[in-house]
């Protein structure tokens, strides 16, 4: 149950004065639907205006606050050009407030000739004139101008404007309650830390450093808490100790020897899933590390023991392929290995569920659909989620909570988390490195290219395809919106003029696509019938085509580091040399310019997910906020890594003091989980 003290955070932000069904949209689309959502939504930058009393203190394009007189008025001898109000200064200094449109009708009644009136805007210069265009504020005294020296500019959608988020940001605020303190006192004395309201109060306002890592820690600390909550939690529970006798692994008949991380992985797997309580454990490997195989093992020893294990992917392309890998490796051992996804219905679907409730399948492979309410299985002994990052912590653990004995969980990801994250985004699991790729990889040439010379790009596809090898080629991303349109219209036009050149050996596959004819494109390319796949980044997460040695990217300065090399390893996955080229555009910025540097330079996932990092929070304060995979909201990058070990220190400090959170500020913590929505950690406790 959320604490009472929420209720007023957590109401619907249409609770607030102004907002009506015209807000609703854009409110929405900022993700601000509850009040909380706006005191949270903190602005991007503040403008900082200088208050003189002469133009001759100002400089041109300064942002200024400034009382002038009014001469006279010049309305617009047409409709396109703008009335101009001419006002003076105290030394006589002459200045243009400018207003186009519809503006000028208010000019009018805003500025009688004669008075003075106090205003803040950007000063402008145009031929000789002063000037301020639309001017932000007018007031009659200097007074009620002095509270806005310093304004928060807040993100905006459209239909939104800045006094509108800042109406309903005090709004938000004047509701936001006194609450608790959860933060360690010795850690809130020593970075002198105002409490939550106060400091949310400092960073509308603008001026407080401090306020705002306040905030951030905050964050941090609900997520500490709430992993080791989950964490605490596991060890309470009750699994089954499963211990196969390896006659089915014995029976396996790989093309390959494992390499020592596989074979290391597999042991501590192994030992995990020996004991009673369940396996919380992280896969973490490269792109083309291996891990496919890693579960399999995993899952024999599973079905060995007399359990069936189910793997979960996040697109139904990969379940797809997962199925066919898996089924066929598997094939010499007997085990009866199943593919489930959304699209099975009806009887087909009805026959797997029946396999799964009798135990006939030992091996279910799909969609989240393998984890519906109506789906059961007779004896689950283990989970393996694939490409975890795109499943948040609350969704995994409902994924493990099924059944009285819960299964064990291996969780895998070629997400090359940097350092600094791991412990924001898995600190409630064990974690198993691939740090190895399979013997025999190349090194994939890495070439950035100019778009100008696109024909003799697609000249190096012709004579890449006669060899009998296959290629990608990836348009630029899908963006939401308009843009999206933008985007598939690029991608399909591309698709169109490389069919021109090569007729039926390209299919096209984007995420607008059917479903079935999705797959079918990636059967026939997957089965070498197609040799060039041109597809929007779908194809990001999994595909694994080793016949496929050539990928292109075009626009590749549009996409970001880890993206990059997600995608550059689809190729580069068999004996044969891979090139990856990087398209180009015209206009590239230094941050693009240094991304397309590093992909040339290295390969190591790990390098490039640190690089990243530090080009993003390098730049742009919140860079990487808008990127779905950022961990947090409010947290950047740096704080991220200043703060964290802060913050789960004094996390674990407190679950060791007080596991159940009864004492008051484990009450508080109670709070703080609610606020930030981790509620499934509070949930976990009996009682919470
Ligand atoms: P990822 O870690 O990206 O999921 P996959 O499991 O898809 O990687 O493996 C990538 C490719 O490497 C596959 O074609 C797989 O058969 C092959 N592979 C896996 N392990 C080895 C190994 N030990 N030696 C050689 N090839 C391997
Ligand atoms: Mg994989």
């Amino acid at each position: 149950m959320r604490p009472e003290t929420l209720n007023t955070l957590f109401a619907d932000s249409e609770s607030l004065e102004g907002v009506g069904p015209k807000l609703r949209k854009p409110l929405e689309k900022l993700g601000l639907t509850r009040v909380k959502d706006i005191a949270y939504h903190l602005p991007d930058r503040f403008v900082r205006r200088h208050a003189v009393t002469d133009l001759d203190e100002a400089t041109v394009g300064e942002n200024v606050v400034v009382g002038l007189t009014v001469m006279e008025h010049r309305a617009s001898p047409s409709s396109r050009a703008p009335h101009r109000v001419i006002a003076q200064d105290v030394k006589g200094n002459v200045c243009a407030l400018v207003y186009f449109g519809k503006a000028s009708y208010t000019a009018r009644k805003l500025f009688p000739v004669g008075e003075k009136r106090w205003i803040a805007g950007k000063l402008e210069q145009y031929d000789q004139w002063l000037q301020i265009v639309h001017p932000d504020h007018v007031a009659e005294d200097s007074a009620g101008l002095m509270g806005h020296l310093v304004e928060p500019v807040y993100p905006l959608a459209e239909g939104l404007t800045q006094p509108k988020v800042a109406h309903l940001a005090q709004q938000a605020l004047d509701r936001a309650p006194e609450l608790p303190e959860w933060i360690e006192p010795g850690v809130l004395a020593r970075h002198d830390w105002a409490d939550w309201r106060e400091a949310l109060r400092l960073v509308h306002r603008g001026e407080s450093a401090a306020a705002r890592d306040r905030l951030a820690y905050d964050e941090l600390l609900a997520n500490s808490l709430a992993l080791m909550l989950v964490r605490a939690d596991n060890r309470k529970r009750r699994g089954q100790a499963l211990r196969g006798d390896g006659r089915l692994r014995a029976k396996l008949s790989l093309p390959f020897p494992l390499t020592g991380a596989q074979t290391r992985s597999i042991r501590e797997i192994e030992g995990d899933v020996a004991q009673e309580a369940p396996m919380l454990r992280l896969l973490q490997g490269d792109v083309g590390s291996g891990k496919t195989v890693v579960a399999l093992e995993a899952m024999l020893i599973a079905v060995e023991a007399g359990a069936q294990a189910a793997m979960l992917a996040p697109t139904e392309i990969l379940a797809r392929q997962h199925y066919q890998t898996l089924r066929d490796m598997a094939a010499p051992t007997g085990v009866t290995v199943a593919l489930l996804t959304g699209r099975d219905k009806g009887r087909a679907r009805e026959s797997i569920l029946m396999g799964l409730l009798d135990g006939s399948i030992d091996i279910i492979v799909g969609t989240h659909a393998i984890f519906q309410e109506t789906v059961s299985y007779r004896n689950l002994g283990l989970v393996v989620i694939d490409e975890q990052h795109r499943f948040g912590v609350g969704q995994r653990l409902m994924l493990t909570r099924k059944g009285r004995v819960t299964p064990h969980c291996l969780a895998m990801t070629a997400t090359p988390i940097p350092r600094t994250l791991t412990l924001a985004q898995y600190g409630e699991m064990e974690v198993s490195r691939l740090d190895e790729l399979p013997p025999g990889r190349q090194a994939i040439d890495t070439r950035v290219i100019a778009i100008d010379r696109l024909s003799d790009v697609v000249d190096g596809i012709a004579r890449h395809l006669e060899t009998g090898q296959q290629a990608y080629w990836v348009c630029p991303m899908v963006r939401e919106g308009e843009q999206e349109r933008d985007d598939l219209a690029a991608a399909e036009a591309r698709y169109a003029a490389l069919k021109a050149r090569f007729g039926d050996n390209v299919v096209l596959v984007h995420g607008q696509l059917k479903p079935e004819l999705k797959d079918a494109a990636m059967e026939r390319f997957a089965r070498g019938e197609a040799k060039l796949l041109v597809a929007t980044t779908v194809i990001e997460v999994g595909v694994d085509v080793p016949n496929a040695t050539l990928m292109v990217i075009e626009q590749a300065e549009r996409f970001g580091l880890a993206q990059l090399h997600q995608l550059r390893g689809r190729v580069g996955r068999g004996s044969e040399k891979s090139v990856c080229l990087l398209l180009r555009g015209e206009a590239l910025s230094e941050v693009g310019r240094e991304r397309l540097a590093l992909m040339r330079e290295t390969q190591d996932g790990f390098r490039l997910a640190e690089e990243d990092l530090r080009l993003r929070g390098g730049g742009e304060l919140l860079g990487t906020r808008q990127s779905g995979d950022a961990p947090f909201r409010i947290a950047d990058l740096e704080q991220i890594q200043r703060l964290l070990p802060v913050a789960h220190d004094d996390a674990r400090l407190l679950i060791e003091r007080d596991g159940g959170l009864a004492s008051p500020r484990g009450e508080a913590a109670r709070v703080l989980l609610y606020l930030f929505e981790r509620d499934w950690g509070v949930q976990l406790l009996r009682g919470g």
